[in-house]
């Protein structure tokens, strides 16, 4: 019997761009993350640097009493992230909107809410091709057994004003709720919100996770993976956008031709 490696939901968006690029992520998701990396693309060094700042913030952060005015007017949070970078700007905002949050959960004797109750999280569903993903931040709801997953995105395109960027971020959540139920992560919580916090355009956005939302999610990805195993070669989608493929050399521009021979 073939086993199949876990799918990320990354695999979804590159196989609706073009089913050779899927073929490629799937296949060697190393040399994807390597690509990248060579790459050196700006928003993705500072998407990165940021993600990680969050995380190393939470397990740092000491929390205080707010019943005093700042002294000189500083965040004392803002010394729990790195200065001197080109994303100073980021880090300044993302300390005021974090304070202010804390600084609210305090005066309503909610303090102990502040630290979530996971960062960075791997996620691993079995299935017929498992799912698997990593989920930036998880928060219990104040006086709830309700959770809030909270996302970290960075750059302008992450807009949750645009109706079409919600739905996209409807399904990347639903994709991590569905595995996080079925793994029973948090048996005694339910999943309830998601939060979107982009540092670029300093907004946040908190939507509720319907039952609806999660049913088509799922059924996206049970048709995605009967259409994979059904699918004969996964052909090139040779477009504009094959410039930003980190695939274009070995697909493209290779005398290799063993590797874009299709499967
Ligand atoms: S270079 Fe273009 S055709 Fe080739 S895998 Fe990438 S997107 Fe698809």
């Amino acid at each position: 019997m073939i086993e199949y490696k876990p799918i990320r939901k990354t695999a979804f968006m590159f196989y609706k761009n073009c089913p050779k690029q899927f073929w490629y992520f799937y296949n060697d998701e190393i040399a994807y993350k390597g690509y990248k990396e060579a790459s050196r693309d700006q928003a993705l060094v500072y998407g990165t640097a940021f993600h990680l700042a969050a995380d190393e913030f939470f397990k740092h952060v000491v929390l205080e009493p707010c019943d005093k005015p700042l002294d000189d007017g500083v965040n004392p949070f803002r010394k729990y992230l790195p200065i001197n970078t080109p994303i100073d700007k980021w880090y300044d905002w993302f300390a005021d909107y974090e304070y202010k949050r804390y600084e609210k959960l305090w005066k309503d004797g909610n303090a102990e809410y502040y630290k979530p109750i996971a960062t960075e999280l791997f996620v691993q569903m079995p299935d017929v091709i498992d799912r698997s993903g990593h989920i930036d931040r998880i928060d219990v709801i104040p006086g709830t057994q309700n959770l809030q997953i909270v996302e970290y995105k960075t750059g302008r395109s992450y807009n949750m004003d645009k109706e079409q960027v919600v739905t996209k971020m409807n399904a990347e959540i639903g994709f991590y709720v569905q595995i996080l139920n079925s793994i029973k992560q948090f048996p005694t919580y339910k999943i309830t919100e998601w939060k979107v916090i982009n540092p670029t355009l300093e907004k946040s956005w908190v939507n509720t996770i319907s039952p609806i939302t999660l049913r088509s999610v799922d059924q996206a990805y049970n048709a995605l993976i009967q259409e994979v195993f059904n699918k004969g070669p996964f052909e090139r989608n040779v477009t504009l956008l094959c410039r930003y493929c980190p695939y274009v050399s070995d697909c493209l521009y290779s005398n290799d031709y063993e590797k874009i021979v299709v499967d």
